[in-house]
């Protein structure tokens, strides 16, 4: 079976084809604890050999996952049946003008970045893991970063997208062009449940759970490639996309802060906010004496505060003022405004992940299931104080760092998944923390997305009325679940 797929493939499609073991292998993992091993691995070298091998799959029943650098943190990427990636071919900036950009989605972020800053500009989204993750995989999972909070998301930037369908048809999505049959089937399903979806979404700056409806159709229009931002690759493979981009500020600079407690920087953050961050982040105590480099492993944590502008004056004031504001409660350990010392500093909070993610001795490792709920601020001194307590009455070792300044933890306990007792514990615990975020209207997933892991829960999120909203735009996308199966929406539901 598996000779013949591989051996068709490489009929119809001019990139390459893998179905050795070895291949198998590397692509049965990514980021995340899940492993599947898939079918096959295609290298495509355009959208045609997409549309091809989209047509064979679907005329054959076999499911469809694109893949990116495999970062997703949830199990996003792994399939049993044909993965497709976009890296080795398909990585190419198609335009570049004055405020937008048009690429393939195969390109890492990172070097987009570089082509980007040579000529002043930048598309805002940072993930920690830019110098490997690709934009495709940035839209499907609506990835974000550091300077979310002055920036926002992938679906804030993504203007149009190139798709191909599990039929293989093409389409092309974005506000101007949103009459193709799909799409005019699209917002007639939506349109009637217009107040369902404006009341039955977060309200908080970020969201990466289920479909981002709330983004597509609300009361200043309708944005149909917004769909595939945070889609995970279950409703058609993006060819390319088109992005807004930015001039980067002239002239930025960074803070930071020492607190002795981390409710004490939550409960002073609204304080620091009044100033217009562009960044507010976090690394508490217990991933700091996780870093390679901590000399001192102190309690409580650290704050990165960044200020940006077009206006020297402006950004020395703002700093200036937040931090005399914030005094009587931190110490301030560093500020810096010239590039060298701030990559020095991001790399710090950035790697925080990186370093986490190696402390893992035997079966006992930090486990990532409730690594990503995003909170009103107002609300993030209580809910700190629930996670600490929880971890405590558990006896529970954990990590906790993010993005405070948007509300947005990632937090994991340290878990033996050898255990029964502990795996079962750490499903309970989600559970509690879920409902807690979800009661305090915040989302489960602010930006890693659902994957595997949380596809269970995204019902939880969004109840009866959005759910059914979710299943009749799988029906119209992908009828037969072969793009992606397992994520956004399990069959047997
Ligand atoms: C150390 C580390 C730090 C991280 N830090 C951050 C962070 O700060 N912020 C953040 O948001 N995330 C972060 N992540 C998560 C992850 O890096 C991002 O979600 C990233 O955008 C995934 O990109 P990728 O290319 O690796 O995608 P993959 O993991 O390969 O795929 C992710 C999803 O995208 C889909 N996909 C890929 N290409 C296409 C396509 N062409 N069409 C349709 N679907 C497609 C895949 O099917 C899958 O569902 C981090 C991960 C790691 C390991």
């Amino acid at each position: 079976m598996t000779e013949s797929v591989a051996d068709d493939l490489r009929r119809i499609a001019k990139g390459e084809v893998f179905d050795d073991e070895w291949s198998r292998e590397i692509y049965s993992v990514d980021a995340s604890h899940y492993s599947l091993l898939p079918l096959a691995v295609v290298n495509p070298m355009d959208k045609y050999d997409i549309q091809k091998i989209c047509q064979y799959s679907f005329t054959n029943n076999l499911p469809i996952t694109a893949r990116g650098a495999g970062t997703g943190l949830l199990g996003q990427s792994l399939s049993n049946g044909v993965v497709i990636d976009f890296t080795k071919h398909m990585n190419q900036i198609i335009e570049i003008e004055d405020d937008y950009v048009v690429a393939e989605p195969g390109i890492v972020k990172g070097v987009l970045d570089r082509e980007l800053g040579r000529r002043g500009k930048f598309l805002p989204p940072d993930p920690a893991s830019s110098n490997y993750c690709t934009i495709g995989g940035m839209i499907a999972n609506n990835s974000s970063g550091p300077h979310g909070l002055g920036y926002g998301s992938t679906i804030d930037f993504l203007d149009a997208v190139s798709v191909v369908y599990a039929d293989g048809s093409y389409g092309f999505l974005s506000e101007q062009n949103s009459c193709e049959e799909r799409t005019t089937h699209l917002l007639k399903l939506l349109s009637p449940y217009l107040n369902v979806i404006q009341s039955g979404y977060p309200q908080v700056k970020k969201n990466s759970c289920g479909y981002r409806l709330d983004a597509v159709l609300n009361d200043r229009g309708f944005y149909p490639h917004k769909l595939f931002a945070g889609s995970e690759g279950t409703l058609g493979l993006v060819t390319s996309a088109k992005f807004k981009i930015l001039d980067l500020p002239l002239y930025r600079n960074l803070l930071v802060l020492a607190f002795e407690d981390l409710i004490t920087a939550t409960i002073v953050l609204p304080n620091i906010l009044s100033f217009s961050p562009a960044a507010v982040e976090m690394l508490d105590h217990t991933a700091i004496s996780r870093q390679n480099n901590a000399a001192a492993r102190p309690a409580g944590c650290l704050l990165f505060v960044e200020f940006a502008n077009d206006d020297l004056r402006d950004v020395e004031r703002r700093l200036s003022l937040c931090k005399d504001k914030i005094a009587p409660y931190c110490t301030t350990i560093e500020t810096a405004n010239d590039q060298r010392s701030m990559d020095r500093i991001w790399a710090a909070r950035k790697g925080a992940l990186n370093n986490i993610m190696r402390i893992t001795v035997g079966s006992r490792r930090p486990i990532g299931l409730i690594e990503d709920t995003v909170v009103k601020t107002s609300f993030l001194p209580d809910y700190v104080l629930y996670l600490q307590t929880l971890y405590l009455e558990n006896k529970l070792d954990y990590v906790m760092y993010g993005h405070l300044g948007d509300g947005n933890l990632h937090t994991r306990p340290i878990i033996d998944i050898s255990s029964p007792s502990e795996v079962q514990l750490i499903e309970s615990l989600a559970d509690r923390v879920f409902n807690k975020v979800i009661k305090n209207g915040g989302t489960i997933s602010g930006e890693h997305g659902d994957g595997l892991a949380r596809v269970a829960y995204i019902y939880m999120l969004y109840g009866e009325a959005i759910f059914r909203i979710f299943l009749q735009l799988k029906q119209l996308f992908d009828p037969t679940y072969l793009m992606n199966p397992g994520k956004k929406i399990a069959k047997s539901r």
